[in-house]
């Protein structure tokens, strides 16, 4: 199960990280917790139709999780998870054995195991959509660090003093410079200060002005949009070589909707990337496209309790 912002997205997955059958509903999430869980109650539920052999129930949630208790910290989006059990609750209802991680963490490890990073046994793993997640894979296993915090490279501050506000309330977060909201927030910006002259994100209104639509003039050749995107892709590449510094990985992985199909952005975070890393981490440390795509948060969340069963294949 993938507990997305905006939608639940449920899958059959097999123990080479096959997805057997995939559906997906909207997140209730005006409804608060309630109606998401029983949601997923009732998606569970369908799946075991599908699968009376299944062993086990992987959730990925769209939040912080603490893993010493178990229990959603909150989501960002929806009111009412906070202090959830919510693997100890479906596995209740279901009694199947069920294991939670956060999306991110998760998506880290279905690459690890099932996608880029498969045979490697460290990397590190950056999820970049409305937000920034991402995760830390050392001898094939989520480092979660001492308080189920480690891998959230989209709050490291690349500008000390200065840059726009992020959403945990920080200025200069990598999520700030570098999301999908970061980039329509650029542009908006670009269009209020008259930097938009002969683009054609001009002639969009303000609030059409997202990532989506700086990515898509990028691509048809906009100079304002293709800008807008490499600057970003540079904070990323600056906040990668950072990790990468300290953490030495035999891979950097980049996944998500903003980083997907988007050359020049991956392509900018790969030369900051080689500027700010340390020459061994330059010369030996990849930074290459997630493999997973649309599919990573389930396969992601399949892959944390096949793991914890040792049931990869
Ligand atoms: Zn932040």
């Amino acid at each position: 199960l993938d507990v997305g912002n905006t939608r639940l997205t449920a899958a059959v997955v097999n123990g080479r990280g096959e997805t057997l059958a995939h559906w997906e509903q909207a997140n209730p999430r005006a409804e608060g917790a309630a109606a998401g869980l029983a949601a997923l109650q009732a998606m569970v539920a369908r799946a075991r139709e599908q699968a009376p052999e299944a062993a086990a129930i992987g959730i990925g949630f769209g939040g912080p999780v603490d893993l010493s208790t178990g229990l959603i910290r909150r989501s960002h989006h929806t009111s009412g998870w906070e202090g959830v059990a919510l693997a100890e609750v479906l596995g209740a209802a279901s009694g199947l054995p069920a294991y939670l991680d956060n999306d991110a963490n998760a998506g880290g490890l279905g690459e690890a195991l099932f996608g880029a990073g498969r045979g490697v046994d460290s990397l590190l793993y950056v999820n970049v959509g409305t937000g920034i997640g991402g995760a830390v894979i050392i001898g094939g296993h989520i480092h979660h660090g001492a308080h189920s915090n480690a891998g959230e490279i989209g709050h490291v501050v690349v500008t000390l003093d200065f840059g726009p506000v992020c959403t945990c309330g920080k200025l200069g977060c990598l999520e700030a410079w570098a999301s999908g909201d970061a980039l329509g927030a650029a542009a908006r910006q670009a269009a209020d200060e008259g930097r938009l002259a002969g683009s054609s994100l001009a002639a969009t209104a303000a609030e059409d002005l997202t990532g989506r639509s700086v990515a898509t003039a990028a691509s048809a050749g906009d100079a304002a949009a293709l800008a807008i995107l490499q600057t970003a892709g540079r904070y990323l590449g600056v906040a990668l070589a950072a990790a990468a510094n300290v953490l030495d990985p035999a891979l950097v992985v980049v996944g998500g909707g903003v980083s997907e199909g988007n050359p020049p952005y991956l392509e900018a975070a790969r030369q900051s990337f080689a500027a700010c890393a340390t020459p061994p981490v330059a010369a030996g440390t990849a930074v290459v496209p997630a493999l997973l795509g649309y599919q990573a948060g389930v396969v992601g969340a399949a892959a944390i309790a096949l793991q914890a069963l040792n049931a990869v294949e």
